[in-house]
């Protein structure tokens, strides 16, 4: 990692609900979770799906001893797939861990720790949120730019179902956008302005790809993109390299493999580079 780079490590790729089979395997079945290192700051989460749970927790001995985490989570929206690793996260139990949660401020005024109360609970799970060991702060946030530490955050709603933000973080000269759950217009490709402002020139796009256009005709209103929209938000912005996030649960590997090769050699006619991202990869950025 360089003075002005960013690491990016994907722990959970997969969209809606986790899944595990051999068909899977290979990219992984964990939800959206997406962690950033960078030299000089706390490392930054993207969302906390069942992903999280990767995170600080690859030696035997730290499951009886577990790490302290210090850091952010810009939390995207309040669906399962990006909230359900954060009771199964070990560092919750470390008095030392403080996680301070940015999530989009809801249109019936609920607040944010009011509704993480209601979804981590007995008996939905065994303790109340409140009862664990680290210290959560909620901030509640719309179209925003912010810093955290040095690092800065745009944070704008993009359409989904419900409140949704994306986000793109810029720390030294390296810049990346995670745009996970993103509805694509359902005729003709558009983006909204907040949408354009985050992925303009970006150096790393992470964007819903969750459908084939055969897929998106029977779930146009779901809230999700197809390949191809994810292919020209990425053209028509100009960013430098697309990562294929938020897979479908049904999709295997296999199909992956095939769908990923195929626009590899379109994304590089038109200047730009495409992968599909799987768990445990990890990525460097530098502008
Ligand atoms: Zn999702
Ligand atoms: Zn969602």
């Amino acid at each position: 990692m360089g003075e002005s780079g960013l690491t990016v490590t994907f722990h959970g790729v997969r969209g809606s609900t986790a899944c595990h089979d051999p068909q899977t395997h290979r990219y992984g079945g964990n939800t959206s979770c997406v962690s950033i290192k960078s030299a000089n700051d706390a490392p930054i989460i993207f969302d906390l799906g069942t992903g999280l749970r990767y995170i600080n927790s690859s030696q035997s001995e730290t499951e009886l001893r577990p790490e302290p985490f210090v850091g952010t989570c810009l939390l995207t929206h309040l669906h399962w797939d990006h909230i359900q690793g954060l009771p199964f996260f070990r560092s919750m139990l470390c008095e030392e861990t403080v996680l301070d949660i940015y999530a989009p401020k809801q249109e019936d005024g609920r607040g944010l720790r009011e509704i993480f109360l209601k979804k981590i609970c007995p008996p939905i799970f065994p303790i109340s949120l409140n009862e664990f060991k680290a210290t959560i702060n909620f901030h509640e946030i719309g179209d925003d730019d912010f810093m955290i530490g040095n690092t800065k955050v745009m944070s704008r709603f993009v359409p989904h179902t419900g409140p949704t933000l994306g986000y793109r973080i810029t720390a030294g000269n390296s810049t990346v956008t995670y745009l996970s759950d993103h509805q694509q217009p359902v005729t003709g490709f558009a983006l909204t302005t907040g949408a354009r402002q985050i992925c303009q020139g970006t150096d790393l796009l992470i964007h819903d790809s969750q459908y084939t256009p055969a897929e998106f005709e029977l779930k146009s209103d779901w809230g999700h993109s197809t390949f191809e929209f994810a292919m020209w938000v990425a053209e028509t912005t100009s960013a430098k390299r697309l990562a294929l996030f938020h897979h479908d649960p049904s999709r295997t590997d296999d199909a992956l493999d095939v769908i990923a090769q195929r626009l590899a050699g379109v994304a590089k006619n038109r200047g730009f580079e495409v992968f599909a991202a799987a768990e445990g990869m990890s990525v460097e950025v530098v502008a």
